[in-house]
């Protein structure tokens, strides 16, 4: 069977968001299409594109799947449905679940629903930390630079990252 590796970001800022995260994680893997390779540490962030909400809790799960790119995307998204999100009426709004795509393989993939590498993945500290937890030699195939290069390279205010600890 032909299986690829994925970088999937896990993010939450309602409700029990560590809870959301873990049973989100433990969905995706339950029908045996996806498999959980490696997880990130978890952290605490502050709030990028839309200031005016409670701190997240993100981490990046490496997996392997058979899935293609969209088939993985509607994955992701009868996963976050199950979990009980919304359409958010705000865009990069408060969330019980959110789940990215980062990376698959060394795709460059773009599609009215999909983009791959995920478009903001290289600005945003809240994923370059955890991916560099995991494999901070994995490359950005865009911009043909490391997970731990793009993050060195973050200059950004107000995108604090904190550890969370007593997690696992
Ligand atoms: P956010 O950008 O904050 O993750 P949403 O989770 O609401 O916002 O996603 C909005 C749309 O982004 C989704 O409907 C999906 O079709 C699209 N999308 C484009 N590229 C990706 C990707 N790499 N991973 C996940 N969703 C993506
Ligand atoms: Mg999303």
């Amino acid at each position: 069977m032909d299986t690829h590796i994925a970088y999937i970001s896990v993010g939450s800022n309602l409700g029990d968001k560590l809870g959301y995260c873990r049973r989100g994680v433990e969905a995706l893997a339950a029908d045996g299409r996806v498999r959980i390779l490696a997880q990130s540490r978890v952290y605490r962030t502050e709030p990028v594109d839309y200031t005016d909400q409670d701190w997240f809790i993100n981490r990046v799960i490496k997996i392997e799947t058979d899935l293609g790119p969209l088939p993985l995307l509607a994955r992701l998204q009868a996963v976050q449905q199950a979990l009980g999100r919304t359409a958010p009426a705000v865009r990069f709004g408060p969330r019980v679940l959110d789940l990215d795509i980062l990376l698959y393989d060394r795709l460059v993939f773009e599609d009215p629903r999909l983009s791959i590498p995920h478009p903001r993945m290289h600005a945003r500290r809240f994923v370059l930390t955890p991916l560099c937890d995991i494999d901070p030699d994995v490359v950005h195939p865009i911009l043909g630079k490391a997970a731990r290069t793009l993050l060195l390279e973050l200059g950004g205010e107000g995108q604090e990252v904190v550890e969370y600890r007593c997690s696992g």
